[in-house]
């Protein structure tokens, strides 16, 4: 049951306090608070949208406002917002992966039952906040949807995730799905630089984190020296200047996935260049593309992005590889996308 909030003038309160909630979420923040004064809310929502928009922000500054005490506002001051301010509420409960954990387990979800089913001790009722809620392993989530089917009273559930339909469908069938507010490009680019980036790093990780402004803030200087080691480790690889050993060596003090992410993100670039559409934009083009880009087979290219999206799919899906040896076999393919024959 997808639901888009419905705009609405009827509101006349606006809530006031909601943190440093980025800006483009404001609007469904404070439609989030209203239908749940007005009780318009079924007991667990599932904020869904895309990674490094701010669901989680929402979900806790919509958590935080639920908790509030003061009867008008949401007041940031009262002494429920003060213990949430010291992140000790006794009425919330927030469900994430354990620390260097990828999953959330089924003890974590039996502790939080516990809590469920206990009378909310300073606020009006509880509130949950399960993010990312696709990590809840399969037994963590059958838990939790005999919780979602027989609601404990005075208990909000917000689920976030950014692959819902990892969730199994009873989960999702025992949520109100709402979808998220996405800034565009210039919204991003201007909270960035509100967060202090100057106009070309905030347009730069920006691109680099496909628009997800929130990423960019956090990975962006990571993301930008990721693409500079890679774009290096191409161009040697085509102009066979190291040894592949050589060249990848850099490249292992980055996480794998996002490895290849960014090298499939350049690989298309190049392809649709070689295409003649719309690649890289001038000021992310590395000089040494233009004259690889004469020396390459564009039909041998097209192969080698199956074969990196096969890979980035078996990384997703959590198998294991040795990193240096799926980094050198890598190149050794890229190598060979150059080759006359
Ligand atoms: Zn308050």
């Amino acid at each position: 049951m997808a639901h888009r909030m419905a705009s609405s003038d009827s509101f006349t309160t606006k809530p006031e306090w909601a943190g440093d909630l980025p800006p483009w979420l404001a609007e469904d923040y404070t439609k989030l608070c209203h239908l749940h004064r007005d009780q318009h809310l079924p007991h667990a929502l599932l904020l869904a949208g895309s990674s490094g928009i701010g669901k989680h922000q929402l979900a806790l500054a919509f958590a935080s406002s639920m908790l509030c005490t003061h009867a008008e506002k949401v007041c940031g001051d009262c002494h429920s917002c003060k213990l949430w301010a010291a992140g000790n509420h006794p009425d919330f409960w927030h469900l994430q992966p354990e620390e260097g954990k990828q999953v959330i387990s089924i003890d974590q979800v039996r502790s939080l039952l516990e809590f469920a089913y206990k009378t909310p001790q300073i606020a009006a009722q509880k509130a949950i906040v399960v993010w990312p809620a696709d990590l809840m392993n399969r037994n963590a989530a059958n838990a939790l949807l005999k919780c979602l089917e027989e609601p404990p009273p005075s208990t909000q559930f917000v689920l976030s995730s950014a692959n819902p339909g990892r969730l199994p469908a009873t989960i999702r069938s025992r949520c109100q799905v709402v979808r998220v507010s996405e800034p565009d490009d210039q919204q991003a680019q201007q909270w960035l630089r509100g967060c202090g980036l100057d106009e070309e790093l905030a347009q730069q990780y920006l691109q680099l984190s496909s628009g997800q402004p929130l990423l960019a803030l956090e990975q962006g200087e990571q993301l930008l020296k990721m693409n500079q080691a890679l774009a290096a480790a191409m161009q040697m690889a085509v102009s066979s200047r190291a040894s592949i050993v050589q060249l990848t060596k850099p490249l292992l003090s980055f996480e794998i996935k996002s490895l290849f992410d960014a090298y499939l993100r350049l690989l298309s670039a190049i392809v649709r260049g070689k295409l003649g559409g719309a690649s890289l934009a001038p000021e992310e083009r590395p000089a040494w593309l233009k004259t690889a880009e004469q020396d390459w087979d564009v039909r041998k290219l097209l192969e080698h992005a199956q074969f990196v999206q096969n890979t980035l799919k078996s990384i997703h899906a959590g198998s294991h590889f040795n990193d240096q040896l799926i980094l050198e076999d890598l190149f050794i393919r890229l190598a060979l996308c150059t080759q006359q024959d």
